[in-house]
């Protein structure tokens, strides 16, 4: 057996896991190999300080202190969560309805001025003409059904 494969195997053989066979193959490498011997040596060493170690039970009371403070507290949110709900979305509700009442006004102002802007004061009858969006109506060629309704609203209105 070479000491590579030795060195492997001396935690199972300390614990006693490896088959009886291999258990002896090992354990008469180690009385000819010094260095495999105080590698077990050592290991052995661990072996025992760590068996000298007592498991430390905690007492009821700590457990019952443990239990209580986890219970009591609730899951943190975290700082800044509470910032978006609170504030953040508010405001950028609140931007996103002022922009679009600046753009109505600005639009609403533009489209009024440019239709006051192109107004020309004119007669009673071509203002009720353009009031119903008869102008339109003017360049019909005569006899079409147009001109006939262009004529009737004229009529009534004398
Ligand atoms: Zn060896």
């Amino acid at each position: 057996m070479k000491c590579r494969f030795i060195k492997k195997r001396l935690s199972a053989y300390l614990d006693g896991e490896l088959p009886e066979e291999e258990g002896k193959r090992i354990s008469d490498h180690l009385k000819f190999c010094p260095r495999c011997a105080a590698e077990v040596q050592e290991l052995q060493g661990v072996w025992d300080l760590l068996g000298t170690w007592e498991r430390v039970e905690p007492t009821p009371f700590l457990w019952e202190k443990v239990r209580k403070r986890v219970a009591e507290k609730p899951s943190p949110v975290p700082f800044w969560e509470g910032l978006i709900d609170r504030y953040v979305v508010p405001a950028a509700v609140t931007a996103v309805l002022i922009v679009g009442l600046v753009i109505g006004i600005h639009f609403g102002n533009r489209l009024y001025s440019t239709a006051f802007e192109s107004r020309v004061l004119e007669s009673p009858e071509v203002e009720f003409v353009n009031v119903l969006g008869l102008g339109t109506l003017d360049d019909i060629p005569e006899g079409s059904l147009g001109e006939t309704l262009l004529a009737l609203t004229q009529t009534n209105q004398q």
